[in-house]
């Protein structure tokens, strides 16, 4: 049976080419870049050049560059690293957005739990984080605002532009989690008026276990991990050479690809959404239907439970998710949806299906093709949902 993989905002598949540059450097270069032998040297240049590539592809300067374990490491370290640097000047108040990843919610939630206060701005029916309410929200106590700039379970894309303008003049540091939007759309950090960035390695076929955060230069962030004078004193601990080498060159690929791909990806969506929707009545697309990265595809299938969606998918061989990754398991409905206010019922039976460069629309249609019987089996069986008269 073929696997069709829609769950690439979970993870991504390693490129070809990503997986032959790591491993002509795991057997060749596996020299620490902070020895002062020729060994160690050769793997500082690597690293370095891979810094440069990452920084051109974001229009940073390298010195702003700072490598992480992913994209968790990189959230935790810019929103506990600003809020306790922010305590040197009296401010101890943190704003985020109720539709984040858990990587920045639960660090907001530890720093509300050790003296630090925040606010959480809400969003409209499209899953658009509101400026209003970062408005009002900031006072004087306020060091960091961070929200995303693509959503991992809609795909919205978030106004950050405006955004971080809103925080630069009330000098208030901004952050976004661009973990989904990377290879996806256009990310250039100057353009965009942004403080600090995240970025994961396997969400753009790239390593898992890599990750960067972008600090423009003059911000300050405290250090969360002690030893080494690794990464400009902010990340002690010897850097994966190898995977920061993938890191650099699965971004290289996908952003040369942004406008080709996205295109592919807005056909693909439309035919998928169209299929289902004739297909299967009382389906509903979760989140804005122009502002979206279009391969993210939120499907919500009125009176089903999503898991029973998915474990039925996966018999079919089809990988798809509802919700986060990190929360699938858990019946309870996504945040992200209930801060959108879909209804509860709705939010339950909400499947995300993320579209990747391995996706074809042969995949697609074979996937609307099994989901008439799977929703029905699942709706006979269900007591929340009434047939159409
Ligand atoms: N932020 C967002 C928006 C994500 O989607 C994810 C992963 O799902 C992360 C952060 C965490 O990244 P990592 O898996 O590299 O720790």
């Amino acid at each position: 049976m073929e696997q069709i993989y829609l769950d690439n905002n979970s993870t991504t598949p390693m490129h070809e080419d990503v997986i032959a540059e790591m491993y002509k450097h795991m057997s060749e270069t596996y020299g620490n870049p902070s020895s002062v032998h020729n060994m160690g040297q050769k793997a500082k240049v690597l690293m370095e050049e891979a810094r440069e590539k990452i920084a051109n592809l974001l229009g940073a300067k390298p010195s702003e560059i700072y490598f992480t374990s992913g994209g968790t490491e990189a959230d935790n370290l810019a929103v506990k690293g600003a809020a306790y640097s922010g305590l040197k000047k009296n401010r101890n108040h943190i704003i985020t957005s109720l539709i984040e990843h858990h990587a920045i919610l639960e660090s907001v939630h530890f720093l509300e739990k050790n003296g630090f206060t925040a606010d959480y701005i809400g969003c409209d029916h499209d899953g658009i984080v509101s400026i209003e309410q970062l408005k009002k929200a900031i006072k004087p106590e306020t060091s960091l605002v961070s929200v995303m700039m693509a959503n991992n379970e809609t795909g919205v894309i978030q106004p950050i532009k405006e955004m971080a303008a809103v925080c630069k003049e009330a000098g208030v540091v901004f952050h976004t989690d661009a973990v989904q939007a990377i290879g996806k759309i256009p990310v250039n950090v100057n353009d965009l008026g942004i403080d600090m960035l995240s970025l994961s390695g396997h969400k753009v076929y790239g390593p898992k276990g890599i990750g960067v955060l972008y600090i423009r230069k003059g911000t300050k962030i405290t250090p969360l991990s002690h030893g080494g004078a690794h990464e400009r004193r902010k990340r002690a601990g010897t850097e994966n050479v190898v995977s920061i080498v993938g890191l650099a060159k699965a971004m290289e690929i996908a952003i040369g690809k942004i406008d080709q791909e996205q295109a592919r990806m807005k056909e693909l969506s439309e035919f998928f959404i169209n299929e289902v929707q004739s297909k299967v009545p009382d389906v509903f697309l979760n989140g804005s239907v122009e502002n979206r990265v279009k391969s993210t595809v939120n499907l919500s299938f009125l009176g089903v439970e999503g898991e029973a969606i998915i474990l039925s998918l996966d018999i079919k061989g089809i990988a798809v998710s509802s919700g986060s990754a990190c929360t699938s398991g858990s019946l309870e409905a996504s945040h992200v949806l209930k801060a959108m206010d879909v209804d509860v019922l709705l939010a339950q039976g909400s499947i995300r299906f993320s579209m990747g460069k391995d996706t074809t629309k042969e995949q697609l249609e074979y996937t609307a093709s099994v989901l008439p019987e799977i929703i029905n089996r699942l709706r006979e069986m269900s007591a929340a949902y009434k047939k159409p008269a």
